[in-house]
């Protein structure tokens, strides 16, 4: 077994191959770009190099700088992730003729599965069922135009070279197909270097379905069985599961043969995945499955293979790379239970799926209840340069309706802020009821994505929530903090407080009237809301309005709220009325009022000793509160304002005595 690999690869999957090296107490190597010096996969590394700025094709891609880093490490073989490098021949020719071992197949096999037509051919000879099409070298337009005729419509367009579900268009009449031709080609070109097609029959119902496959050095090919991943957009993937649903057996077996076939007629070594295309328009059945493609890679969905057969794949990668045989033979290969996987994604679902970047200022990930596979902590940076994947969310149930009722639950207490997630998508998927009994097929997201990506209006009890932490209610009850205590019984109950607050772009002052010990008068519509806080611990309250206890979740970052609750987050902003800081108002012996404003709090009398800093007063005033400190150590001579009054600014709130009075 190797002693220390290199990692070429960054975000989850870097960390997700760094904790099996680890395990098996193999060193590991990572590389960063600059944006990435911070990240937690160069945290986790026993050693980290930096090898270019942030773009990839200036340092993820960097055939040259990789090697010379396993050069100056010592790192005897590289592990390529997903995506970046790890199905390019021409690295694993670079790598082999450096002697350093690539933990993947041989560049051979690479090529053979790289472009799609050449693969459906070659799969074609070797038994294969493959997507009927034209998979040919031909690529004039009127000729391509008549073999889709023959193939018959609708028909899908991909480019040879495509992935990532990129330069693919379907196209369902003959008056669409040379304008959809020209975009595949472009899409080709641009994306991959690449303008030539192949034409497929778009299968009716199509489910995706693929198998795992791992082979070894000695000529061994077993499968892993199949994930399906037919829970698409865009062509792809959102989350994936295993055992497909309602799999028949004869199907399971015949598929897991042919996905062998073709692994052995490529002499293939080391991980893979055999992608089919199935037609369920009469259901699953042994003779409707097609080949589509084949990823000579660790697949981004890899972890619900793992949970249901309870290997670790890429330890065979490691041992297989190293030479050993494959640890199982088939035979000995079973699985149990359900997985499912969701990816957590930066992205705005309801704005199109836009990729969003941020800082999480909080990240609450259900490490406790699911397997969560991730390459960001709580203040990382979703950067513009990279895959925006926050995590991969991965759970295992007895049985497919455990399963997903886990995945729900994980998700509803996946809490992210700072940057917007897809989140609320997932957790509308899981609770879809196709997608719930099994009757999945790669269109299911599109036609019901309008009431996938709706976003539940704001709750009064968010907004609520959001006001009474706005104004400094939601302290601990229980605070040794007598200030802190203030806030929550104090005899201003009669004064009206207001909190500003902004959703999505439109302000509305809520009004909050303090009942009693953390009970709170909330003014959202026309009557008054009752809110009582029963408990507080951090960020998380329970509490009880209209009899209901229910338990939320709120943070704050400067001017920005989230509030969770019930599985969504909602954002709320707290409009900066006017540019003050906290310290306002303090000057040399005395606190004076910098605005005019409402003593809300006033927590000093004549005799006490205070201490620099300490908070004094907390004035509300232009709905914001501000806290007037102590402007140095000292002794308070006396108190010329009442809490509850309204002042005016530049009235002297506190005096202390002279300082020369004062020992410091
Ligand atoms: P797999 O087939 O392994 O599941 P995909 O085909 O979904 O992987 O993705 C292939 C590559 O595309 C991976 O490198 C992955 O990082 C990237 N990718 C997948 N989904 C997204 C996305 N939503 N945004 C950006 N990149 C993505
Ligand atoms: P990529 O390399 O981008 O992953 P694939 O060939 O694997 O491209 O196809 C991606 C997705 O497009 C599939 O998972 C499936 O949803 C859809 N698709 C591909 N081929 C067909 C087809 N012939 N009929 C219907 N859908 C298809
Ligand atoms: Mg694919």
């Amino acid at each position: 077994m190797f002693k220390k690999i290199l990692i070429a690869n960054r975000g989850e999957i870097a960390c997700r191959v760094m904790e099996t090296a680890k395990r098996l107490g193999i060193k590991t190597v990572a590389v960063y770009s600059d944006a990435d010096a911070g990240s937690k996969h160069v945290a986790m590394a026993d050693e980290a190099y930096r090898i270019g700025p942030a773009p990839v094709s200036e340092s993820y891609l960097k055939v040259e700088t990789l090697i010379d880093v396993c050069r100056k490490s010592g790192a005897e073989a590289v592990h390529p992730g997903y995506g970046f490098l790890s199905e390019n021949p021409d690295f694993v020719d670079a790598l082999d003729a450096a002697g350093i071992t690539f933990i993947g197949p041989s560049a051979d096999s690479i090529r053979a599965m790289g472009l799609k037509d050449a693969a459906k051919a070659l799969m074609e000879k070797a038994g294969v069922p493959v997507v009927p099409g034209y998979h040919r070298e031909t690529q004039d337009a009127g000729f391509l135009k008549i073999q889709a005729g023959k193939i018959g419509y609708p028909v899908l367009i991909k480019a040879r070279a495509g992935g990532g579900g990129k330069g693919m268009r379907r196209v369902d009449h003959p008056d669409e197909f040379m304008s959809a031709l020209s975009s595949a080609q472009r899409e080709g070109e641009a994306s991959f270097g690449d303008g030539r097609v192949l034409i497929e029959k778009y299968v009716a119902k199509p489910r995706h379905i693929e198998i795992q496959v791992f082979g070894d050095k000695h000529g061994n090919a077993v499968h892993l069985f199949e994930r399906d991943c037919s829970l698409q957009r865009r062509h792809q993937k959102v989350i994936e599961e295993a055992p497909a649903p309602d799999m028949p057996e004869d199907m399971r077996k015949a598929m897991g043969e042919a996905a062998v076939k073709a692994a052995k007629a490529i002499n293939y070594a080391g991980a893979g995945t055999i992608e089919f295309i199935v037609d369920v328009s009469e259901g699953l059945r042994a003779d409707r499955f097609y080949f589509m493609e084949m990823n000579t890679r660790l697949q981004v969905e890899h972890p619900v293979t793992e949970m249901i057969t309870g290997e670790d794949l890429v330890e065979w990668q490691l041992l297989v790379a190293s030479g050993k045989p494959l640890p199982k033979t088939q035979g000995d290969i079973t699985f149990s239970g359900h997985a499912f996987e969701a990816r957590l994604y930066a992205e705005d679902a309801p704005k199109g799926f836009l990729p969003a970047i941020g800082t999480l200022t909080h990240l609450n990930l259900p490490d406790e209840q699911a397997r969560v596979d991730s390459g960001v902590r709580p203040g990382d940076e979703i950067s513009p340069f990279y895959d925006p994947m926050i995590a991969k969310v991965i759970v295992h149930g007895p049985n497919r309706e455990a399963a997903l009722g886990q995945l729900l639950a994980s998700l509803e207490a996946t809490k992210v802020a700072g940057c917007v997630t897809n989140a609320g998508f997932l957790t509308a998927l899981c609770r879809h009821e196709g997608f719930a009994k099994g009757d999945v097929d790669t269109g299911l997201i599109d036609r019901d994505l309008e009431s996938l990506v709706s976003e539940p209006d704001m709750p009064e009890d968010a907004l609520a929530l959001a006001a009474l932490t706005a104004l400094g209610l939601t302290k601990a009850p229980k605070s040794s903090d007598p200030f802190d205590a203030l806030a929550g019984w104090r005899i201003w109950s009669a004064s009206r407080q207001f909190a500003l607050m902004e959703v999505a772009g439109d302000r509305q002052d809520v009004e909050v009237q303090v009942l009693g010990d953390h009970e709170y008068a909330v003014h959202l519509g026309e009557t008054p809301a009752t809110y009582k806080l029963i408990s507080i611990d951090g960020s998380k309250f329970t509490y009880v309005r209209d009899g209901g206890r229910k338990l939320a979740v709120v943070v704050r970052s400067d001017n920005d709220l989230t509030v969770f609750l019930g599985g969504h987050a909602y954002s709320i902003v707290l409009p900066d009325v006017m540019s003050s800081d906290d310290d306002a108002g303090e000057a040399g012996d005395q606190i004076i009022a910098p605005m005019p404003g409402l003593v809300k709090v006033l927590n000093a009398s004549a005799g006490d000793a205070v201490t620099k800093d300490q908070p004094l007063v907390i004035l509300e005033a232009m709905k914001m509160e501000h806290t007037l400190k102590a402007p140095r150590d000292g002794i308070i001579a006396e108190v010329m304002a009442d809490a509850g009054e309204q002042v005016l600014d530049g009235t002297v709130l506190l005096a202390l005595e002279a300082s020369n009075e004062t020992a410091s």
